[in-house]
């Protein structure tokens, strides 16, 4: 297939633009739309130390390239990488993350949780069960980069969260009818350094492309105890019923920025549309169907 932009073969067909991209379109589109993330989000300001939670897989080893790429010229903003070892055999080996991160020309430390909680995640599984495991992992893992950022003076951790992570996160909340994470704003606690996902809008299969795509060396073994996670049931349910409506995964991110951020919603009442003359919220729906109508597009939901 050709890439709807040029006429070199496309790599990649997005269902929601109705576009095929080429590499070059591709690679455009993707650091395009992460760029309008940070921006918006001013996720990134002069003085800052950016510190990539790096695991090794593509996500974050995507994140870490792509950060490289954006800061590497400039001098008022740093970047290294952390890798924490949470003691799961078969899974991570952090000697991968360090190959990833010298490739890539970025300082790289580790912590694991054996030196500095005593115990290793298989221990605790052992000792706990695995219904918890990823409960008491991120517990863990999050106070222990923290920590090391602390130490290093991180003023931010960046993830490699991808639209697929958020919007089942989203769902995960509703699903347990925690109105407390859904609604929890999004704001400055001391002691904690603030986190950014420069990925958070772009699909999951997409971030897998643009890391396969300029990353060497990136693990692919899955975490042993992820198998009975409520994200996997997550993850199918939303999978399957995205398939048939599109813009799903956006509608649910959407949504969960919404209720974090209750100062954005403005909670406009209707007003005339400019173009069409209708009565209309803060996005026209009338003008946006005919839109997509016409581009043979899909982003609305159904
Ligand atoms: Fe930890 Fe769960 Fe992730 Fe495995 S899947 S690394 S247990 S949070």
């Amino acid at each position: 297939m050709q890439c709807s932009k040029c006429r070199r073969d496309a790599v990649i067909y997005q269902r929601y633009s109705g576009l095929h991209l080429c590499e070059q379109h591709f690679n455009r589109d993707f650091e395009a739309k992460a760029k309008r993330a940070i921006r918006e989000h001013r996720w990134i300001e002069s003085g800052d130390m950016v510190a990539v939670a790096l695991s090794g897989g593509k996500d974050s080893s995507a994140v870490l390239f792509f950060l490289h790429q954006l800061l590497h010229e400039r001098r008022d903003v740093r970047l290294m990488a952390i890798t924490v070892d949470e003691g799961i055999s078969g899974y991570r080996d952090p000697n991968q993350a360090r190959a990833i991160a010298d490739r890539i020309g970025v300082p790289w430390v580790t912590a694991s949780f054996v030196e500095e909680y005593g115990v290793t995640l298989d221990e605790i599984v052992g000792r706990k069960g695995t219904r918890l495991s990823c409960s008491y992992c991120g517990v863990l893992r999050r106070a222990l980069m923290n920590r090391i950022a602390r130490e290093e003076g991180v003023t931010k951790f960046a993830y490699g969260f991808n639209l697929d992570d958020e919007a089942q996160s989203v769902l995960m909340n509703v699903l347990r009818g925690d109105p407390d994470r859904l609604t929890r704003p999004v704001q400055e606690v001391e002691g904690f350094v603030p986190r950014i996902k420069p990925f958070m809008y772009i699909p999951e299969r997409e971030v897998a492309l643009y890391a396969f795509l300029h990353v060497k060396g990136i693990d692919l073994a899955g975490c042993p105890y992820a198998v009975g996670a409520l994200r996997g049931d997550v993850r199918g349910i939303l999978d399957d019923y995205t398939y048939r409506h599109p813009a799903t995964k956006y509608s649910l991110v959407n949504l969960g920025e919404t209720l974090r951020n209750p100062g954005k919603h403005t909670g406009d009442g209707l007003r005339v549309c400019e173009r069409c003359g209708e009565p209309c919220g803060k996005t026209c729906r009338v003008c946006q169907v005919l839109d997509e109508v016409r581009k043979g597009t899909s982003t609305i939901p159904d």
